[in-house]
């Protein structure tokens, strides 16, 4: 009965410690994921300077080789250490084209410095499906203004998705480019960045770390369990040669009783010599019983101090889990608005369509996008902004069935999935929503301030691709702006 509880809770022990595993090679895949976004986001943003120093040139090759490779982060900061200072230098207007002798500032008739220049005036064509930084070399009315950038970065980390033990940092940056003005020097922004970068890196470390030492110390503990096992053995081995052996004691006295009866002539004698065999049996069986005594002392002794290890590492394995968890919903959660993120979105989006072909449920994807949103901002402030977008996603999130699910896409967009619903149904439901926007009260430095949003929505089709879906989604949204805005379209 016992060895099979202890067997039973041997299995369950295992079954947790394999998903604790899983857990923790899923979390090293997030921070992978981060780590290469990252670098393929620093990679990307390099190109945009290429062309204006052949010193920069050289170190912007070499950074981006540096992150093609893998190199390590300390590799990575002394590249952009030295990176910084070329900066510096050609901030100061240091500045050496390809081909070009060293100009002076007065000499190029250049003010403003090299970051100026940079996202001011001579920008490339960079382009990705993500970020897109488009203007014509050289051509002074197709500049990069400090806006286009600020997107760019903002919308780079939301899509970091960090612990929130990084909120503080990301919000300081986020807050730093968001107070940018035309014309403001970037370079410590970049710093900021690069020191986000590193950070991240060192807790991705850290934390591989503190699970290889946490699996370093089960397996160590799972050896002592198994010695304590094979101890158990021991003890019943010896305990079962111990039974065997006082059998044929007692066994060899009891034949020399029968002996001693058969041959007996004087009743006396007989009297003495069985008396004997059977003190003989007494102390063969108190020796016994004080040995056997002795092993089943040791034997609870070592099963207690065992359940007490299993008890632990239960515990640890459970807190491990619960942290893996806590990080796991955070990972999907927008840090600004509280409401899942681009990620949970990415996630849930696949399994409604996977419910949606099995089942043939209606499913109807949503996008909102809040009018006129860069005016709140120029108004009032990104901080009033903030808020508008913290309170909207919750007049979606706290309005929709318990079923749907509603997520910030990024900026001032949000997404919604409705499950069970015909189109019809769910454009009613979009306007009870909308017209829910349009109520809610806005106060910002003592004006009312109306906000209203747009939304497209599209059903679901048979052989769509999410993407598909979403680019109808999108294109009905776009029509619901074009006509007007506050406004529901369906596709
Ligand atoms: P439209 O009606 O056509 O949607 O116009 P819009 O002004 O809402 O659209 P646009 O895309 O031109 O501007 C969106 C703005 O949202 C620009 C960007 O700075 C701002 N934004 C993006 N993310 C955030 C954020 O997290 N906080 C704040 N305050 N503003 C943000
Ligand atoms: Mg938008
Ligand atoms: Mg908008």
């Amino acid at each position: 009965m016992d060895d099979e509880k202890h067997a039973q809770e041997a299995t369950q022990w295992k079954q947790k410690y394999l998903d604790n595993l899983e857990e923790s090679e899923r979390s090293e895949k997030q921070w992978k994921d981060s780590d290469e976004l990252l670098r393929k986001t620093i990679s990307r943003l390099t190109l945009a300077a290429d062309g204006l120093d052949e010193t920069l040139d050289k170190q912007l090759r070499e950074l981006r080789n540096a992150i093609r490779d893998h190199s390590s982060t300390s590799q990575l900061r002394t590249r952009i250490d030295e990176m910084s200072k070329t900066l510096v230098r050609l901030d100061q207007g240091g500045g050496k084209k390809k081909g070009e002798k060293q100009d002076t500032p007065e000499q190029t008739g250049e003010s403003g410095g090299f970051l100026k220049r940079l996202f001011g005036a001579a920008s490339r064509q960079v382009q990705d499906e993500d970020i897109v930084l488009s203007a014509d070399q050289g051509s002074p009315d197709t500049q990069v203004s400090t806006e286009t950038v600020s997107d760019i970065l903002v919308q780079l980390l939301e899509r970091l998705t960090l612990p929130e033990e990084f909120s503080p940092h990301v919000e300081r940056i986020r807050e730093h480019i968001l107070g940018m003005t035309e014309g403001g020097h970037w370079d410590s922004v970049l710093e900021e960045i690069a020191d986000l970068v590193q950070a991240i890196r060192a807790q991705s470390l850290k934390e591989k770390q503190g699970i290889e030492e946490f699996l370093k110390q089960l397996g160590k503990r799972l050896e002592e369990v198994d010695r304590q096992l094979v101890q158990s053995e021991v003890y019943y081995d010896d305990s079962l040669q111990a039974g065997l052996q006082l059998d044929s004691q007692v066994k060899q006295e009891i034949t020399g009783i029968g002996d001693s009866v058969r041959g007996a002539t004087d009743l006396g004698q007989l009297r003495q010599t069985v008396q004997a065999h059977i003190d003989a049996v007494m102390q063969h069986m108190t020796k016994h019983r004080v040995v056997e005594q002795q092993r089943y002392d040791e034997a609870k002794q070592e099963i207690a101090s065992m359940s007490e290890r299993m008890k632990d590492m239960e515990a640890e394995t459970e807190a491990l889990r619960s942290r893996i968890d806590d990080e796991r919903s955070q990972a999907k959660t927008d840090a600004l608005t509280g409401v899942p993120n681009r990620l949970a979105w990415e996630e849930r989006l696949e399994l409604e369509i996977a419910h949606r072909k099995r089942f043939g449920t209606p499913l109807v994807l949503v996008m909102w996008d809040v009018d006129h949103f860069k005016q709140v901002n120029d108004r009032f402030g990104h901080k009033a902004g903030d808020k508008v977008l913290r309170t909207l996603a919750h007049v979606l999130a706290d309005n929709v069935r318990e079923t749907d699910f509603v997520a910030r896409y990024g900026g001032e967009e949000f997404v919604q999935l409705m499950t069970g619903s015909s189109i019809e149904d769910c454009l009613s439901v979009a306007e009870k929503l909308r017209s829910a926007i349009e109520e809610t009260a806005f106060h910002f430095r003592d004006q009312r301030v109306t906000i209203t949003a747009s939304c497209g929505l599209t059903e679901y089709r048979d052989g769509d691709t999410p993407d598909q879906c979403f680019e109808r989604a999108d294109k009905a949204l776009y029509k619901a702006k074009n006509a007007g805005r506050n406004r529901c379209v369906s596709d």
